[in-house]
């Protein structure tokens, strides 16, 4: 099987006392994929090809400069990407200029219709075009695909070791459940990956670890909040101290926020 190859890392991150621990593989499979990206070979102009075209998403490339660990490599990156990205815009100024410029010069009539959008303009298409065209460059990330495709294979490994390996499962349902973004990915893979009778039982225990913890963590934020009250100070923190952070990645995943 497959799948037995994601079964240490993943076992490995379900042994971690957090509050999910697929936010654990996420965040090692994003600090590998950024090291992966930032190798030596990757860096050769023929490897750059798929790169120049998709770029990174702004969170990938401010992680890929702050690591400083191959900046020429990423100064290469850039400048192909941006004379990549820019030629297929060039086409586009070039194409929309006639049109542009005929729209500086219309007449009220034309104005109006246009402006009760009757009737789109040359410059309302080239907006269109160029605000799509724009997007786009953020939403293509050769980390970001790198990292779906790899987490696609960890959750697929969960739910089967889920229904396999009686002690993953007691993990799981013994830990502290999962941040809520990675709570949706699992309700998503079950639908996709396991029989419906399995997927029934797996959602019906999934929602109630995720119930249970979901209390929790608002039990121990409120303690976090009522520590603040003079009345409280010699009060023991319990399991509060680092409540905040923990509750933020409970509802958002992680981040840089620890
Ligand atoms: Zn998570
Ligand atoms: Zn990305």
């Amino acid at each position: 099987m497959k799948e037995q190859i994601y079964t240490i890392p993943v076992n490995d991150a379900f042994s971690e006392d957090c509050e999910c621990p697929v936010c654990v593989l996420e965040q090692n499979l994003e600090n590998d994929s950024i090291s992966f990206m930032l190798s030596p070979a990757l860096m050769e102009s023929d490897n750059r090809m798929a790169t120049n075209q998709k770029g990174f998403c702004r969170r990938h490339f401010g992680m890929l400069y702050s690591k400083k660990e191959n900046v020429l490599g990423v100064s290469l990156v850039i400048e192909t990407h941006i004379q990549h990205q820019m030629g297929i815009y060039k086409k586009l100024l070039k194409k929309s200029k006639k049109g542009l410029d005929a729209d500086t010069k219309m007449n009220a009539v034309r104005n109006l219709a246009g402006h009760i959008g009757k009737s789109p303009t040359a410059t309302s298409k080239f907006i269109s075009d160029a605000t799509g065209f724009l997007a786009s460059l953020d939403d293509n990330c050769e980390v970001c695909e790198r990292i779906d495709r790899i987490m696609g294979r960890y959750t697929d490994t969960i739910l089967w070791m889920y229904f396999k390996d009686t002690d993953f499962r007691e993990k799981i349902k013994s830990g502290k459940g999962f941040c809520l973004p990675h709570y949706k990915l699992l309700l998503e893979s079950a639908k996709e990956q396991l029989s419906p009778k399995q997927t029934a039982l797996f959602v019906n225990d999934l929602n109630e670890l995720m119930m249970n913890n979901i209390n929790r963590i608002l039990e121990e934020i409120q303690w976090f909040s009522k520590k603040f009250d003079y009345r409280n100070k010699d009060a023991s923190w319990k399991n509060s101290r680092d409540a905040v952070p923990r509750a933020i990645n409970k509802f958002v995943s992680y981040g840089d926020f620890k």
